[in-house]
């Protein structure tokens, strides 16, 4: 007996994260703080009244509802699910699939060509210009010669930090609409930067913004994310979703989330003024760094005298760095980014660790 995936699966590599034990986690960009102990009070009651012999409620209604007044929205257009990689998967499902195309623009966040090719999606990849911007002439060869079904941007990015203009994903969205092609702006990381592409969010245009509550909202264990869009894309992703996909307890944790929204944004306000205090003391060292409109950082440390090169370079600071119980993420290997590190803006105690421990190590 020869029990085999699909050939495609076969040929691919699973998503590689560590999940090391170390002192200092900078390395998936979660949040460095619970979130607010009033809001756990408030989940533990909650929980209590669950009906666990019933299903779910299946539309979410409440979840929806506060999730719309945030965004000052219909609560129609917003579809939820397990963790915002769960909405961009139904998306691929539901506009993907065999014989369309998905588009990116890389460097981005591995997952939307990772799920693209999971549903059996093509990918049609171009290329971010040096500095990381977009290119809107690249934008317009991709969208011209592969025709995709479905395109992603995100702004922020990961793992560049880089914010696309509105100007230019406004751009991009006439371009989609030109091409009967539905936009993706992944904001995971959106309430850290200046503007949000839900302001062009409108019924009659082919446009979805996703959010997490993993980053921001001190969630990541929760696993709730959600887009905001036009009603009919919601109405096409409903198809597509499993049935009580949304269990009780998450559904309650998100809700009760939106209670404490002022709460959430404290925390942002002092991760962006960490975020520009960790810059200022990068800019310090031997090391090129980017601005960010994220909660994290990408570096490259200069390439050492006699050193093998950039990527080798990148490996063995990321490894000092984990001698000294401090985990970034390593990205030296990944195309395009050869040599460089990301490392997560955590509390000004980590973020010191970290600085000390890099010090060392470049030293
Ligand atoms: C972390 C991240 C996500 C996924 O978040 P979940 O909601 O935890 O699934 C999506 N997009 C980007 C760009 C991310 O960095």
């Amino acid at each position: 007996m020869t029990v085999r995936p699909r050939d495609d699966v076969a040929l691919m590599e699973g998503y590689h994260s560590p999940q090391v034990d170390v002192r200092v986690r900078l390395n998936t960009n979660e949040s460095p703080e619970p979130p607010p102990a009033a809001w756990e009070d408030d989940l533990a009651e909650a929980l209590a009244g669950i009906d666990w012999n019933r299903y779910p409620d299946r539309a979410a209604t409440e979840l929806r509802a506060g999730i719309a007044a945030l965004h000052e929205v219909d609560p129609a257009q917003v579809f939820a699910a397990n963790g915002s990689n769960e909405v961009l998967q139904t998306i691929l499902l539901t506009y993907g699939g065999p014989s369309r195309s998905a588009a990116v623009w890389e460097p981005t966040y591995a997952l939307h060509s990772h799920i693209a090719r999971i549903t059996g999606t093509g990918v049609a990849e171009g290329e971010r210009a040096e500095d990381f911007s977009l290119d809107l002439d690249e934008v317009r060869r991709v969208f011209a010669e592969s025709r995709p079904s479905v395109a992603f941007l995100c702004s922020p990015n990961n793992p560049t930090g880089v914010v696309d203009p509105r100007e230019v994903v406004a751009e991009v969205l006439e371009l989609a609409e030109a091409g009967d092609c539905l936009l993706v702006v992944d904001e995971a990381y959106g309430q850290f930067a200046p503007w949000s592409a839900v302001d062009l969010v409108d019924q009659s245009r082919p446009l979805v913004v996703t959010r997490t509550f993993s980053k921001t909202w001190s969630m990541a264990a929760a696993r709730l994310g959600y887009l905001v869009g036009p009603a009919w894309v919601v109405a096409d992703l409903e198809k597509v979703i499993l049935p009580y996909h949304l269990d009780a307890a998450k559904q309650l944790a998100g809700t009760l989330a939106l209670t404490h929204v002022d709460a959430m944004g404290a925390r942002v306000e002092r991760l962006v003024a960490e975020r520009v205090r960790l810059i200022d003391a990068l800019r310090e060292l031997p090391v090129q760094v980017w601005d960010s409109g994220a909660n994290f950082v990408l570096l490259r440390p200069n390439a050492a005298d006699g050193s093998p090169g950039m990527r080798a370079r990148g490996d063995e600071v990321w490894q000092g760095l984990l001698d000294r119980s401090v985990l970034v993420r390593n990205c030296s290997s990944w195309p395009r980014l050869d040599g460089c590190l990301r490392v997560t803006i955590g509390t000004p105690d980590e973020d010191d660790a970290f600085l000390t421990a890099l010090r060392e190590v470049l030293a």
